[in-house]
């Protein structure tokens, strides 16, 4: 491990949320570091069609992750494309490790958004990265003409029937309860000719060979034949990294106050990590920059 570099303020996620909190921290001239484990952008990039993100009527999410890191990297923030493993507070600093490096600063922010739930079903385990996937718009294009799985029955669920019913030959939507909870324009992929939706069904069973998923048993009993399964029933907070800083959180993520702070002065979260009712790009950037905001007016004050 490499010896620590002092910053101001780390940024753990390029997502929206921490993407927008590097442009208000360097313009205000403060130069922050982030950190992410992988493609600035976040969860845009795994998205296909960005909605209600106002002055983009039509865009899709790599072109808008493309955007706002172009932002960034034209401030020239530092960036560097590691996995926060932890997070330790070392007298009143905070050290951020990496498998490859230590970093120490101030001040931290969170913005590392949530990670997929999981498939609760026999073999499910079993099959990650064999066709159980998280991401339609990543792994989508390996099952052309095949016939995939679509668990879930939100917007998430809908974009990825959307967009499978272009590529596969047929997209089953397989939902637990007897409603979609998608809004009325997402579900107007469920008209397509070549997908079918199943309600009131869940998945008891993956079936697969040593390789790759070829089916999925039902709790009725039903089973279907499918290359793929596309999960997308929600999403969830991943505390592991910073578990040592004893953040309060409930079920939904870290609980944060009006100026992004959390119960440790020097922590702020933002975007899809803090507990709130709406999870959208547009909270994510917005919160991004009231974290930041509440971070250059401290900085100042502690500065005199
Ligand atoms: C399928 C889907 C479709 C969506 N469609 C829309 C839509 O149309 N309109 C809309 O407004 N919203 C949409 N959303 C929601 C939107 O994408 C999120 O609300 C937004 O991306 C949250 O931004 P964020 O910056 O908080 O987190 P994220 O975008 O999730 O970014 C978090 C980043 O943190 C990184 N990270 C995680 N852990 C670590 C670690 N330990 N070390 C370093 N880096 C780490 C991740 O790699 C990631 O890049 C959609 C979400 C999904 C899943």
């Amino acid at each position: 491990m490499k010896s620590s570099v002092d910053y101001d303020v780390i940024i753990i996620g390029a997502g929206p949320a921490g993407l927008t909190a590097a442009i208000y921290l360097k313009r205000a001239g403060i130069t922050p570091l982030i950190i992410e484990a992988s493609a600035p952008g976040g969860t845009l990039n795994k998205t296909h069609k960005i909605e209600n993100y106002p002055g983009y009527l039509d865009v899709d999410g790599t072109t808008l992750a493309f955007r706002m890191y172009s932002q960034v990297e034209a401030l020239s923030v530092p960036f560097k494309t590691e996995k926060v493993i932890n997070i330790e507070k070392e007298n009143d600093k905070y050290a951020v490790i990496t498998k490859e490096n230590k970093y120490t600063s101030n001040y931290i922010l969170i913005a590392t958004g949530k990670t997929p739930r999981k498939l609760d079903a026999k073999n499910a385990d079993r099959y990650e990265n064999k066709g159980i996937s998280y991401c339609a718009v990543c792994d989508g294009a390996l099952y052309k003409g095949k016939n995939v799985a679509i668990i879930g029955g939100g917007n998430s669920a809908m974009e990825a029937a959307s967009y499978m019913s272009d590529v596969a030959s047929k997209v089953y939507v397989v939902n637990r309860s007897n409603v979609l909870r998608a809004d009325e324009k997402e579900k107007e992929a469920t008209k397509k000719e070549n997908v079918e939706v199943l309600l009131n069904k869940k998945v008891k069973e993956v079936l697969g060979n040593t390789n790759q998923v070829t089916g999925l048993v039902l709790d009725d009993g039903k089973k279907i034949d499918v290359s793929a399964v596309f999960v997308c029933i929600g999403q969830e907070a991943s505390l592991a990294y910073y578990q040592n800083l004893n953040l309060d959180s409930d079920n939904k993520g870290i609980i944060v106050d009006g100026t992004m702070k959390t119960n440790d002065d020097n922590v702020y979260a933002a975007g899809d990590s803090v507990s709130k009712d709406l999870y959208q790009v547009v909270t994510a950037t917005s919160e991004g920059a009231i974290a930041a905001t509440s971070i250059i007016k401290k900085i100042r004050k502690s500065n005199g």
